[in-house]
Parts: C-alpha cells; sequence; structure tokens
C-alpha cells in the first residue's frame, strides 16, 4: 500500500549553509489494511517521516509510492487528487473554531467543490461514525477532549481516504479518553479496511493498536518487526528503553 524508499529529509539550519538532516535514508513498505506504528523519542523525525506520506513534506531525496503511485513524480494537480486518499488527523485536532462539527467535517469536501445535498450524505454517516451525530450543529469550543479528536477522525475520513496518518492523536488526551479514541481507531480500521499510520512516542499506545512498528532515532529506522516481537525481544537499545518506560 505505501512503500517509501531511501527518504532522506535535509532543512537548512539557523547559521547560513548550515544543514539539518532530519530523515537519514528510510525504507518502510506498509501493507493494506495493516495498522503501523512508528515510535520516536522527540526531534527523531517522525512528524516529517509522516509528513512525508502525502507529500506535505517533500523529501529531498527518495520515492512515497501509495497504491502504486509514485508521488514524487506527480504534478501538482495529480499530487491534489492522489492526496484526496490519504487523510490525516493531528495531535492538536487543528479544528476551526468558526465552523461546527458539520463545517469543520464538511471542509474538504467544500474545497473539492462537491455539491452541499452530495456532502450532507458523505458527513452525516463519519458523525454517527465517531459518535457525533447530535454535535453536528455544535461549535468546537463546547466540545470535550475526546470530542474534538473524535472531529478530527471524521475530518480524517471524508474524502473517503484509502490510507489515514495519525500524528500523536492521542498525545493531548487523559488516559480514559485515549483509550476510547484508540478503540474507536480500531473499530474504523475493521470497519472501512483502510491502512492506518500512526506515530506516537508511547509504546502503549502501540501495543493498544498496531499490527507492526518500527523505531525511528535520529532519521533512521532502527528496529521493526511484529509488535508482540519487539515485545518480548527488544534488540536496539532505543527500543529497550520504550519497552521498559511502559513497565
Ligand atoms: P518528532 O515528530 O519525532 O518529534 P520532527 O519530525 O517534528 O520530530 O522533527 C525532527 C527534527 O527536524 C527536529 O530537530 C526539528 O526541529 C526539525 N525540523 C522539523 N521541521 C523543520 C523545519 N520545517 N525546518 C527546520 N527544522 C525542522
Ligand atoms: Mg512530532
Amino acid at each position: 500500500m505505501i512503500q517509501l524508499s531511501g527518504i532522506e529529509k535535509t532543512f537548512s539550519g539557523k547559521r547560513p549553509g548550515e544543514t539539518l538532516r532530519v530523515l537519514a535514508g528510510i525504507d518502510l513498505e506498509i501493507a493494506q489494511g495493516e495498522i503501523f506504528g512508528i515510535i520516536g523519542r522527540s526531534g527523531a523525525g517522525k512528524s516529517t517521516l509522516l509528513r512525508t506520506i502525502n507529500l506535505l513534506e517533500r523529501p529531498t531525496r527518495g520515492r512515497v509510492v501509495v497504491e502504486g503511485v509514485d508521488l514524487t513524480a506527480l504534478d501538482p494537480r495529480g499530487l491534489e487528487t492522489a492526496r484526496r486518499s490519504i487523510g490525516m488527523v493531528f495531535q492538536h485536532f487543528n479544528l476551526l473554531s468558526s465552523r461546527t462539527v458539520l463545517g469543520n467535517v464538511a471542509l474538504p469536501l467544500e474545497l473539492q467543490g462537491r455539491r452541499r445535498q452530495e456532502i450532507l450524505a458523505e458527513v452525516m454517516p463519519l458523525l454517527e461514525l465517531v459518535g457525533l451525530a447530535d454535535k453536528r450543529d455544535a461549535y468546537p469550543a463546547t466540545l470535550s477532549g475526546g470530542q474534538k479528536q473524535r472531529v478530527g477522525i471524521a475530518r480524517g475520513l471524508a474524502s473517503r481516504p484509502r490510507v489515514l496518518l495519525l500524528d500523536e492523536v492521542t498525545s493531548a488526551l487523559d488516559p480514559e479518553t485515549t483509550r476510547q479514541i484508540l478503540a474507536l481507531l480500531a473499530d474504523i480500521n475493521r470497519r472501512l479496511g483502510l491502512t492506518m499510520v500512526l506515530i506516537t512516542h508511547e509504546m502503549a499506545v502501540i501495543r493498544a493498536l498496531c499490527d507492526r512498528v518500527a523505531v525511528i532515532e535520529a532519521g533512521r529506522i532502527v528496529e521493526q518487526g511484529d509488535v508482540a516481537e519487539l515485545f518480548t525481544t527488544p534488540r536496539h537499545p532505543v527500543t529497550r528503553s520504550f519497552v521498559e518506560a511502559e513497565l
């Protein structure tokens, strides 16, 4: 479903001529329908890596292939269309405060120029799916953190993506709300069969949700495998520290 090969990303540093190498050669294959976790410390390059999957961040080198299409080779029009099959959900929800729940979830479809009736027919089932149909006319300021993230998830699903990218989606939530959101994501994965890529700095999140996991440190994947296997026999010191931190 997703193939990353030889992904490198450098940013220019603060001093003239200085470059920061944030991703230093990432190779990754993610299968259709799986929930793939990427774990790493703060600054390891997780968000940058996730953002290269929909080319919000254009890699300095390497190829991003999603469903057989090389995104790095597309022109802007082609990329805009391809991106509709990739949804994204953020840590801090990124909702528009001036729009209702319905208005936030509808936004990606409005931007595509879809007709109002068509948009309603798409959005209402999504609000049902995340348990917020009765909140359609509420504004974000009146919602709890968990409800806001449910809106974020519904919006991420609005254009019927085949891939959902999740950037620390439970990091701003308390443990009980985290459990509920992770259960919702597992349910969505089962029902819609979409592929999920989730980044986090918490092993508990990986354990609760993911099939496979990659550990990233200083822009490189230092270890990857089945979640159960990685827990019982962590090899790399960074993996061990994540496993121990959770115990
Ligand atoms: P993580 O999500 O694992 O915490 P990030 O991918 O956000 O890490 O960032 C990795 C490194 O890249 C950090 O050192 C960060 O400061 C740097 N970085 C991220 N985005 C930019 C940018 N647009 N310009 C310069 N440096 C950046
Ligand atoms: Mg991040």
